[in-house]
């Protein structure tokens, strides 16, 4: 399979890293210059769960022409990057290519559908993890159970034919009829747990130990819930609440990625986590004042990020 993996950060370098390996023509696009001129010259360093080695593979800092469509490409930019990074790639999308998003958050199946077209988009969410070392340097954090599924539900041939090839990989991955509910309850995860430990500067565990920590949770998840039932979704657990605090133990040494990135003083992606559940709030007239103001506190943190005492 010819694919293509545009924003090759620490997941995009990892899945490409996997996928070349499995004997793939895989191409990473990604416009850190730094990173892509270290993966030509040197190859991809990948360390960790799957081990320490050097991957060949290509990358490049834009899309060219010359390089055909491809039969597979795997957005992972960070959220607020999915529409320039579905824009800069449209020529790459040809009559049979699929698009797949693993990224976190709501809104990004929506936005590819809407720039590259609804019937080639699928979507999924995976328990990998990884982190950028350095450029050209990623280590392999996390392993987890993939699901990947059709917008619309169905299981074709498309699907279990990229879930085989992600199998071949060594990324263990399922088809899913259930995506949306999938994206849904890891969203609700991310809700409880993303902005609160970014805000207080905790890991995992802490937001379960805490009484004020616990109980602002709850809220935040039990208005996202609210959205979630209104919208019919079909959710993974039944006691979501309950779902976020087993997570927090289970991670309780986990620094999440919103608290990563304000630690780096780096955007974060608020607007499609607790920011999405206000928008969404909106449409079906349900309030969200916990999710509003804990989307306005990370806003404002973002903006005054050079003006920190
Ligand atoms: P990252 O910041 O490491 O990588 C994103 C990359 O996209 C960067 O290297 C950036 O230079 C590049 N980029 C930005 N705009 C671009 C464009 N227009 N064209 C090409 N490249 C562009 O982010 P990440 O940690 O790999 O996360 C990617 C997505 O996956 C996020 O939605 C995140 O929430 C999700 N996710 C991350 C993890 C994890 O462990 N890191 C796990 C599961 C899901």
């Amino acid at each position: 399979m010819k694919i293509t993996i545009v924003g090759a950060g620490a997941m995009g370098s990892l899945f490409g890293g996997l996928l070349a390996e499995a004997g793939n023509e895989v191409l990473l696009i990604d416009i850190w210059k730094e990173h892509v001129d270290n993966i030509n010259n040197e190859g991809l360093w990948i360390e960790g769960l799957s081990g320490d080695r050097f991957i060949k593979i290509s990358a490049v800092t834009k899309a060219s022409k010359t390089y055909g469509t491809s039969d597979l490409l795997i957005v992972f930019v960070k959220s607020y990057h999915t529409e320039t990074a579905a824009k800069d790639i449209s020529f790459l999308v040809g009559e049979n290519t699929v698009i797949l998003t693993l990224q976190n958050g709501l809104g990004n199946f929506e936005i590819l559908s809407d720039i590259l077209g609804y019937e080639k988009v699928i979507a999924g969410t995976t328990s990998y993890g990884a982190t950028i070392l350095g450029p050209g340097k990623v280590r392999h954090a996390g392993i987890g159970p993939t699901a990947i599924g059709e917008l619309d539900g169905k299981i074709t041939s498309r699907l279990k034919e990229i879930a085989q090839l992600f199998n071949q990989a060594g990324i263990k991955t399922e088809t899913t009829n259930n995506v949306i509910g999938l994206i849904w309850s890891k969203l609700l995860v991310n809700v409880g747990i993303n902005a609160l430990g970014a805000l207080l500067q905790v890991k995992n565990g802490e937001l379960v130990k805490g009484t004020y920590a616990r109980q602002l949770q709850i809220t935040l998840v039990e208005e996202a819930l609210k959205v979630a039932q209104k919208k019919e979704i079909k959710l993974t657990h039944q006691d979501m609440i309950e779902e976020v605090a087993q997570i927090c133990e289970k991670t309780k040494n986990n620094l999440n990625s919103m608290l990563q990135d304000v630690l780096k003083k780096r955007k974060t992606e608020i607007d499609f986590i607790n920011g999405a559940i206000v928008r969404e709030g909106k449409k079906l007239n349900l309030s969200t004042p916990a999710n509003q103001i804990i989307t306005e506190l990370i806003k404002a943190l973002e903006e005054s990020y050079d003006k920190q005492i």
